[in-house]
């Protein structure tokens, strides 16, 4: 099972509990990790039999807004594992792509760069200032509108708030 980059999976402890029930995790953000193990975990998502992940945004007509940094997350979702769960807090739902363009740049990409200490002004700012250098965790905008022929996604929203 692969596992995405995202607080609301870490908050939920699903990593771990995969894990102590025997089945096989790829999931880079464990501490501890090599960076070639980092990168070998982030390549296994892409043709595990399941990939679990949140999302950033989900507009109220079903379409998954992303913002990431690497690709693998983004990537994953839209094909190669053989199922992909989406769960999400009700917290992320938005009236439309404009609104999920909002949220990402005001709330969760700044609060991403502070969770993972990166030197970027959005920390500081609260709100993107778009900027350019190499700690930029912004490299990769995606739009899931429809459920891609070839993939099998299925979106849990749960009814509280989890992640940002
Ligand atoms: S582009 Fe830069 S400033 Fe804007 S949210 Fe991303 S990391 Fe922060």
């Amino acid at each position: 099972m692969g596992i995405g980059g995202s607080w609301t999976l870490m908050q939920l402890g699903i990593a771990d509990k995969l894990e102590e029930r025997g089945n096989t995790v790829f999931c880079h953000h464990k501490s501890g990790l090599t960076p070639e193990e980092v990168l070998a975990a982030r390549r296994a998502q892409l043709t595990c039999d399941v990939f679990l992940t949140g999302t950033n945004v989900i507009t109220a007509d079903g379409r998954l807004v992303n913002m990431d940094a690497t690709g693998n997350r983004v990537a994953a979702m839209m094909f190669g594992p053989k199922k992909v769960f989406v769960l999400t807090g009700a917290n992320k739902i938005v009236p439309g792509i404009h609104e999920a363009m909002e949220r990402i740049r005001t709330t969760a990409a700044p609060q991403n760069n502070k969770r993972l200490n990166r030197p970027n002004p959005c920390v500081e700012s609260g709100q993107c200032m778009d900027c350019q250098g190499p700690t930029r965790l912004c490299n990769i905008t995606t739009v899931i509108h429809k459920k891609p022929p070839a993939s099998d996604i299925h979106v849990w929203v749960i009814g509280e708030e989890l992640g940002y």
